[in-house]
């Protein structure tokens, strides 16, 4: 009679977590602990006696030295219960690279996680703030950011260094402006390549240190604003850097957004001294572009008003219009038709006794070879996806990133393109 071979007898749950860590000879499962109350499992690992072990340095076969204290990393949870595994990971002694401790296939060199579990963390953190994440994961905070923080620097050795065909520069205004940053990005890929503290010349070239003048050479344009600190800069590394700077479109309508809205400040200010109220309320209206209103959003009333003023005879009117018109700069064909256009909105914009205005038309009029540039290179920060989501996420949180460098972390992880996994592989058992 066959005995019974009941399912607990055949495949034992050391077998089984061999398995799900996919670990391979000479590595193996030498025991698991259940503890229902904790909801917790915990595995450790041992290994069978190889006749050597590889040196982590240069791969050389070497004999076992010694083990070092036993170490433990979080693994993917098995169903909710948290999952450690541990193991005493042996110690080599290389002729060349002395007493070294053998890499493990489950985790890279001091991870207190396993690579699967990393990659799980990393894909969480991608999709939700990092309070989202640490509840989700059951992780402290600290834990995710230098989580975080280890897959930027893994992901920013793994970068090619060459520089991008078209490169944006950007400053960003950080808590109500007091602060800024400046924002280097590859406007092909839309990735952010790098942030620094504030936006002199020296926070540029912070940014631009992780490129060869050989490769900074290789830039065919630059997309920017008019900010003398960046232009001297890009002098100092570049050369033919005239023909390469683009005084760029998102910039100067931005400029021209701020003009409007000094206009309609201080007109509100004068039409309510007179006990006119049109001008209340209407701020964000006329930052918008005329096709970019959000009708669906506006109510009929708000949407006839809004038409009401900008057909009327306010300054904050003509203003508008004249920003409006200013958008069509970019649409013209080439260089000179461009040029000509200029000269016509420059005359009107000078003539519109709108002080705000008069003074960004002439600032763009100083500038104007290197706005031109954009016939040639067709560049802007207008739309540009990685300027796009820092400015998302700088909308979203208000700055609670307790420094600037728990910051440059998060954009670089959510914006920078990179390949963050770590290396590490548990093949699935
Ligand atoms: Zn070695």
């Amino acid at each position: 009679m066959r005995s019974p071979t009941p399912y607990h007898d055949e495949v034992r749950d050391t077998e089984l977590y061999r398995q799900l860590l996919g670990l391979e000879k000479p590595w193996t499962v030498d025991r698991v602990e259940l503890d229902v109350k904790q909801q917790r499992v915990d595995v450790w690992a041992t290994h069978d006696k190889p006749k050597a072990w590889p040196c982590p340095e240069c791969g050389k076969d070497c004999g076992l030295h010694d083990h070092n204290e036993e170490r433990t990393w979080r693994h993917l949870d098995s169903c909710a219960f948290l999952t450690h595994l541990h193991a005493r990971v042996p110690r080599v002694r290389c002729a060349e690279h002395g007493v070294r401790q053998v890499r493990v296939p489950w985790a890279e060199p001091m991870s207190r996680f396993t690579a699967l579990f990393e990659r799980l963390a990393i894909d969480v953190l991608l999709e939700t703030s990092i309070s989202g994440a640490t509840n989700i994961l059951g992780l402290s905070w600290d834990e995710a950011h230098h989580l975080m923080e280890r897959a930027v620097a893994r992901g920013l050795a793994r970068r090619p260094h060459a520089a991008p065909r078209h490169m944006g520069i950007d400053e960003k205004a950080i808590a109500k402006g007091h602060r800024y940053v400046t924002m280097v990005c590859d406007l092909d890929e839309g990735h952010v390549l790098e942030v620094a503290e504030d936006r002199t010349a020296a926070s540029l070239t912070q940014c631009l240190g992780q490129f060869s003048m050989n490769d900074l050479a290789e830039v065919e344009a630059f997309a920017m604003d008019m900010w003398e600190p960046y232009a001297q800069t890009l002098r100092r590394y570049v050369d033919d850097i005239d023909t390469k700077i683009v005084f760029d479109r998102f910039h100067i309508v931005k400029h021209m957004n701020e003009a409007v809205d000094l206009v309609r400040r201080q007109e509100n200010k004068a039409l309510r001294a007179d006990g006119d109220d049109r001008l209340v309320g209407t701020k964000y209206l006329w930052l918008y572009g005329e096709e970019n209103l959000p009708t669906d959003r506006l109510e009929l009333e708000t949407r006839m008003r809004f038409a009401a003023l900008r057909s009327s005879n306010l300054k904050t009117a003509r203003a508008w219009a004249l920003k409006e018109s200013l958008r069509d700069l970019w649409s013209q064909r080439s260089r000179a038709a461009g040029e000509r256009w200029w000269q016509r909105w420059y005359s009107w914009a000078i003539r519109s006794r709108l002080e705000p205005v008069k003074k960004v038309a002439g600032m763009v009029k100083r500038h104007l070879p290197n706005v031109l540039t954009y016939f040639k290179h067709r560049v802007t920060n207008a739309g540009s996806e990685a300027l796009n989501s820092v400015i998302q996420m700088l909308k979203k949180r208000a700055f609670g990133y307790r420094s600037f460098q728990n910051f440059r972390t998060v954009i670089l992880f959510r914006c920078g393109g990179l390949n963050l996994y770590p290396e590490a592989h548990l093949k699935p058992g």
